[in-house]
């Protein structure tokens, strides 16, 4: 293992912290981050929705998630909805049957708490790596998180409202978590005073007053951890496109990039976004993750949020305090891959709901941007060995949670890579979930 190369394809948030941790681990390790973009996060990473907090996610598999997306196609006003060109593709019906699979017969609760103790586990990593790094890499750290107090999760529904209650104490119960309950508009303004003339319906909400914050900027967190694994010494790579790979046997040898160039190493990761599925189907296994696409906005006004805010009801988004602004998003598409299309009517609609929701006559959308989420067809990770190769591992498939998972994620890897025994139970994660 001692000065072995590893290559890690993709320099998403996933692909940066993971040659960050492989580095940070074990510093005799080469370490070689390419992407085929001329800087890291030009892709999801880019501008996500900035939310950084672990307590309230839920997986999506759940069949009334899919009967939205089924709905959402007949109407442009839908939070969730299936694109026509992913309608007419073969390979999304077979990925979709998977992810109906598993809507209908996994434990969701034992998700529901994977997702949580995974999502834990990365916020505390996180936090213990700030501190460590805070002295040598001070001004990298400091450029990417956004100033509130944590996440408000706010319900439009009586029964929404219950069943997040009956989450938020099991929470308390089982993972020792703080979360403290709101059942009236009154009590969430003490919170968030700006909900106090919120003109949307509100009926509750909770908050974790262990986590204390939430709203970061996911291109400036990548490229800080870019800066920072350069400095530890991982060389890192941009216009580099992987095209093929070269077999020996059970084991790959090299890559091969669009230039021509070849690159030769020890070990290989996959941490390329939804464009894993392509690269993978190259080495014999297309990763099950699939495109679902989503928007986000910079909002200018003169409000200042002191929580971010997670908004329920028929169309639910976030707002998140960022430092170019409020962060505001959501919308899911499920497309194809080669659909980056910005539809005006959906920006229209998200910019509406805003607008009628929160009653903010001073709104300024700056930064329209789209993106499409990895999501793997059981709505968790894939990390581990990729089948029947011996040097190749994946680190891909977080759908709406890259970064909110990206150290636990990258630690779970590099531990891996390494032969160690992993801190995280792996299970949950294996790629050998998806084959024999
Ligand atoms: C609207 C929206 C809001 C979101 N909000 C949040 C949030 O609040 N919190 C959160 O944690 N997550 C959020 N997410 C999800 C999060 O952004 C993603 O899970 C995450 O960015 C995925 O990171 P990644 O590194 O896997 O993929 P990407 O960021 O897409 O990176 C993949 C990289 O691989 C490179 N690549 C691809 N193919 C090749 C190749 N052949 N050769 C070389 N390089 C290649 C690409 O150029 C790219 O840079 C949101 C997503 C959306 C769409």
């Amino acid at each position: 293992m001692e000065g072995e190369r590893v290559v890690v394809i993709g320099g998403g948030i996933i692909g940066t912290t993971t040659a960050f941790m492989l580095k940070y681990q074990n510093p005799n390790l080469k370490v070689l981050l390419l992407d085929r973009s001329p800087d890291v996060a030009q892709d999801c990473s880019h501008q996500n929705g900035g939310v950084l907090t672990y307590s309230f996610h839920h997986p999506w598999t759940r069949l009334q998630f899919l009967w939205t997306g089924f709905k959402g196609m007949f109407s442009s006003e839908s939070c969730s909805s299936i694109s026509n060109k992913a309608f007419w593709n073969f390979n999304f019906w077979v990925w979709n049957t998977r992810f109906l699979f598993s809507s209908l017969f996994q434990n969701y609760n034992q998700k529901e708490h994977d997702i949580h103790l995974f999502g834990k586990r990365s916020y505390l990593l996180h936090e213990s790596i700030r501190k460590d790094l805070s002295k040598s890499h001070k001004e990298d750290l400091d450029s990417y998180l956004g100033k509130d107090d944590g996440l408000l999760d706010v319900m439009t529904t009586v029964k929404s409202f219950q069943s997040l209650k009956k989450w938020g104490l099991e929470l308390n119960h089982n993972h020792e978590e703080r979360v403290r309950v709101h059942s009236t508009r009154q009590t969430c303004a003490e919170g968030e005073p700006n909900l106090k003339d919120w003109r949307g319906e509100i009926v509750g909400c909770i908050k974790n007053e262990l986590e204390t914050q939430c709203a970061f900027d996911s291109y400036s967190m990548t490229k800080a951890f870019a800066n920072i694994s350069a400095k530890l010494g991982v060389e890192i790579l941009y216009n580099a496109e992987v095209t093929e790979f070269k077999k020996e046997g059970n084991k790959v040898t090299a890559l091969a990039l669009s230039d021509g160039k070849i690159i030769v190493a020890d070990k290989f990761v996959i941490c390329s976004g939804v464009h894993s599925r392509e690269l993978g189907e190259k080495l014999g296994w297309a990763i099950p993750v699939w495109p679902a696409k989503g928007y986000s906005f910079n909002i200018k006004t003169n409000r200042q949020l002191k929580t971010s805010i997670h908004y329920g009801g028929s169309n639910p988004f976030y707002l998140c305090p960022v430092k170019q602004g409020i962060r505001y998003s959501g919308i899911v598409e499920f497309t194809t891959i080669d659909d980056k299309e910005m539809d005006p009517k959906k920006v229209e609609y998200m910019q509406r709901t805003l607008r009628d929701m929160s009653g903010w006559t001073d709104l300024k959308f700056e930064n329209n941007w789209v993106c499409l989420r990895p999501v793997s067809s059981d709505d968790m990770p894939i990390i581990g060995k990729f089948p029947k190769l011996d040097n190749v591992f994946v680190n891909t498939g977080h759908g709406s949670r890259g970064c909110i998972f990206a150290f636990s994620s990258a630690e779970l890897l590099s531990q891996l890579v390494q032969g160690k025994v992993p801190i995280t139970d792996p299970r949950p994660y294996s790629p050998s979930r998806f084959y024999l």
